[in-house]
């Protein structure tokens, strides 16, 4: 299953530098592209505000 981002995002860029397929993008919150995201858990660990959920 992949991750989604929630509201709780905080931008911080935090799991941007983290995601070895580069597939997490700025926007109001941040955003990830489910069709590209390996499920690897690496974002989910970094996050300093628990913004990230697997779907
Ligand atoms: S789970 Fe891994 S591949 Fe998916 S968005 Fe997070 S860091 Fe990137
Ligand atoms: S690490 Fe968490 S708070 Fe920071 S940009 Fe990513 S999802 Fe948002």
């Amino acid at each position: 299953m992949p991750r989604r981002i929630t509201d709780a995002c905080t931008c911080d860029a935090s799991c941007v530098e983290v995601c070895p397929v580069d597939c997490i993008s700025p926007g109001d919150i941040y955003v990830i592209d489910e069709d590209v995201c390996i499920d690897c858990g690496a974002c989910e660990a970094v996050c300093p505000s628990d913004a990230i959920i697997e779907v």
